[in-house]
């Protein structure tokens, strides 16, 4: 039963991040912070973005949580830290390597309808360098809308 409910939390943590990431994206990426979230939209060489702050923010604390959940046997703690990491993996795959084409030299055009559905969302997101008049802040998830048909 335990490993039931952890592992439903590790699924949900997995769904929501996206969530998370989305209301981050365009509250406080586009809004305070935008100061980190800039060179992500004017790129300024190859090496580390300040904008890679965010993921390693959540990969530290997902660190936190599985080290720190597994010390105590805080099961669904360490079911959280699960879920952000495997949506860490998610993110990292499409945004970073896959649409950005950054860490790794992999040429790859998704042919899959869903990829290219969210391919085409961020490329959306990716026609304003601004911060007030970006639109479609979303990562792994798409509407209908970005359907490429
Ligand atoms: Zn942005
Ligand atoms: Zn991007």
């Amino acid at each position: 039963m335990t490993l039931l409910i952890n592992s439903l939390i590790v699924m949900t943590t997995a769904v929501l991040m996206e969530g998370v990431a989305y209301l981050l994206h365009k509250y406080v990426m586009h809004g305070f912070l935008w100061i980190l979230h800039e060179d992500h939209h004017r790129p300024t060489g190859r090496g580390w973005q300040k904008n890679d702050a965010f993921s390693v923010f959540f990969a530290l604390l997902s660190m936190l949580l599985i080290i720190g959940g597994s010390q105590r046997q805080w099961w669904p703690l360490v079911s959280v830290g699960i879920g952000m990491a495997i949506y860490g993996v998610g993110y990292t795959l499409f945004h970073e390597i896959m649409f950005h084409r950054r860490l790794a030299k992999i040429r790859y055009r998704p042919r899959h309808p869903y990829l290219r559905r969210i391919v085409r969302a961020h490329r959306e997101h990716h026609r304003h360098t601004g911060q007030k008049d970006a639109t479609s802040f979303s990562f792994l998830y798409a509407p209908a809308r970005f359907k490429v048909s």
